[in-house]
């Protein structure tokens, strides 16, 4: 067995004793494989080993890999969670099935705007960002503006609003790391309790939280998705974040 394909068994075995500690059901939780840096073989590796969703930062580098693996593309679930510049949303738009580091209703209208002028494409998936550090450099909307940014996406036609996604400062203490999970948690449970009718919520289920470091703790913080990328395909060189 290659290195991936162990690491991939690890990884999903982590996820597992977390839901089991936390007395949630392991199926509840989706492992989205982070690629990023890492060539076209490797992602061909992993899928092999039964991974199918992936998750790249950087645009260039995931369209010539979308590009390279366009064969298996009914296979593969492409995932967009780096940065988002505006200038780069058409190729988000026309190559990517989710994306979760919408953090301004610009960046989500042009989104809408795009994925439309590609009817044979389904609506994209669409994550909030919100940032719970107070760290700039990573994005993301304050907890307390979340819901009126939700509730502007979520009228937009050809994108589906999906949930929140959250990148915390890492910590090596679990204790800081589920405090700013929590945090997410609360906020996402709120918007959830307070559009419970409304249709354009029906959707509304992902909490997209946890890395290789701290997806115990956010699995234990009611995380419904983790984005793995050492833990799977080993350390990045240094151009990666
Ligand atoms: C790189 C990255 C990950 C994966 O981080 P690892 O620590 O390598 O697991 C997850 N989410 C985002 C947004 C990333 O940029």
């Amino acid at each position: 067995m290659n290195q991936i394909a162990v690491n991939l068994i690890q990884v999903r075995e982590r996820i597992e004793l977390a839901a089991l500690a936390a007395k949630r059901e392991p199926e509840t939780i989706e492992l989205l494989a982070v690629s990023k840096t890492f060539p076209a073989s490797a992602i061909e590796e992993a899928m092999h080993a039964g991974q199918s969703a992936f998750g790249e930062n950087y645009v260039q580098e995931a369209v010539e890999k979308i590009t390279q693996l366009a064969k298996l593309r009914p296979w593969l679930v492409w995932h967009f969670i780096g940065p988002l510049q505006s200038n780069k949303t058409r190729e988000v738009a026309e190559h990517f099935d989710w994306v979760h580091s919408v953090d301004r209703l610009k960046i989500a209208e042009r989104l809408s705007a795009q994925r439309g002028e590609f009817p044979n494409l389904p609506e994209l998936q669409i994550c909030v960002q919100v940032n719970v550090s107070e760290e700039d450099s990573k994005g993301g909307v304050p907890l307390t503006e979340a819901l009126a940014l939700c509730d502007a996406i979520s009228k937009l036609p050809n994108i589906v609003l999906r949930g929140l996604m959250a990148i915390p400062a890492p910590s090596a203490d679990v204790q800081l790391q589920r405090q700013a999970f929590v945090a997410v948690r609360e906020c996402f449970q709120k918007i959830q309790a307070t559009r419970l009718s409304d249709p354009a919520y029906q959707f509304f289920d992902t909490l997209s939280m946890g890395m290789s470091d701290d997806l115990e703790a956010a699995i234990a913080e009611g995380s419904t998705m983790v984005r793995v990328g050492t833990a799977i395909f080993g350390k990045r060189d240094k151009i990666s974040k």
